[in-house]
């Protein structure tokens, strides 16, 4: 693969402008419906979507101005609250096909597809894992609140993002020392990770962020120590770099890593993780963080997608900023072990991550 050194020059801003402006919001109704007013000028921004927001959870009204609304429905499912996406289509401005098990949002920039009773979803040309799966009846398909709250809107929309600063960046090559992390035939898992976090550095620095490494040599470092050293350091976004293994030779792609949030379980598992951690501050950044990362590592390296997932890695639950964990591959595969210890592949992974970087700061600008 050639890839320029460091060259993300051609990085374009992948993120889809919402057309969208809610002026209003309104309580949930004790029927459980929740209703978004947007102004119909849809480019004509008014009041931010945080109110909206905070409108789905603590039920606060803002005056209306005089224009008409949109509402987004709800239906109680599971005990859970579900929107329509029919709603959230018409929304976004995206056309809507119903399939018997799917849906499909498309407009000119972006194709959204969800399934009925699938966690896994495809956002644009990236698989991404929801919270829950998607509900169908007859006539409708419903999507969990959390999982367009939390992964949905952060990724479609620039301007719903929480304010958060992007200067100090620390990269965590995982394992090191007596911790050799996965075994390949050829390589070992630790020193793939240092060299690509490496090179990640020195592709970031000359865009003016100050980046750290949790290891520049070949150390063991607790994965406590990992996050005490980000807290300490002041990071604002952590990126640790892992390579995968699997006893099944054959299983090869990239998977990116967010923390699981509350309520909802690990993407493997099925134990619902009851309990808050640090990490969950960050869960709106996380999924647009994820998403731009994973989607640009498939797009550079053209490695079989595996998915944006939840799992509550240590380093990603005690996380004091935006974090990922990034699995760049399968040292148990041979085909892909080769390329991972290729220096020109390596780079072609830090370039795609550090343009993820950079895609996800400017939808923060935005
Ligand atoms: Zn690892």
């Amino acid at each position: 693969m050639s890839v320029g050194r460091n060259d993300i020059s051609g990085l374009k801003q992948t993120s889809v402008t919402n057309p969208l402006r809610i002026y209003e919001t309104e309580s949930v109704s004790h029927t459980g419906t929740v209703a978004c007013r947007v102004s119909p000028h849809r480019r004509q921004p008014v009041r931010p979507w945080k109110h909206c927001l905070a409108a789905l959870v603590c039920s606060v009204v803002l005056t209306p101005a005089a224009h008409s609304e949109f509402t987004i429905r709800s239906r109680i499912i599971g005990g859970k609250p579900h929107l329509y996406i029919a709603d959230i289509a018409e929304y976004f401005r995206f056309d809507m096909s119903k399939y018997y098990n799917s849906v499909e949002l498309s407009s000119e920039q972006r194709r959204i597809v969800l399934t009925n009773g699938k966690r896994k979803a495809k956002i644009g040309t990236a698989i991404v894992y929801l919270n829950f799966e998607p509900r169908f009846d007859r006539t409708s398909a419903f999507i969990s609140q959390m999982d367009f709250v939390s992964l949905i809107d952060p990724i479609l929309r620039d301007t719903g993002l929480p304010k958060h600063p992007l200067r100090r960046i620390i990269i965590d090559p995982g394992h090191g020392g007596k911790d050799n992390g996965a075994v390949g035939s050829r390589v070992l898992e630790k020193n793939v990770n240092l060299r690509i976090s490496k090179d990640l550095k020195n592709i970031l620095e000359p865009y003016g962020y100050v980046v750290a490494l949790t290891r520049t040599t070949d150390e063991y470092i607790s994965l406590r120590g990992r996050g005490v050293a980000t807290q300490k350091w002041g990071g604002d976004l952590f990126v640790s770099i892992h390579c995968n293994a699997t006893h099944n030779k054959n299983v090869s792609g990239i998977e990116t890593f967010i923390v699981t949030p509350r309520g909802a379980s690990s993407t493997t598992q099925s134990k619902v993780q009851r309990k808050s951690v640090r990490g969950n501050e960050f869960d709106r950044l996380n999924s647009r963080l994820g998403y731009e990362i994973h989607q640009q590592m498939l797009s550079t390296t053209g490695a079989r997608d595996r998915g944006l997932k939840y799992h509550r890695w240590q380093v990603l639950r005690e996380a004091s900023c935006p974090a990922v964990l990034i699995e760049s591959g399968f040292l148990s595969n041979a085909a892909e072990e080769r390329k991972l210890e290729s220096q020109v592949y390596q780079h072609a992974l830090a370039v795609s991550i550090a343009k993820g970087i950079i895609s996800f700061h400017n939808a923060l600008k935005k």
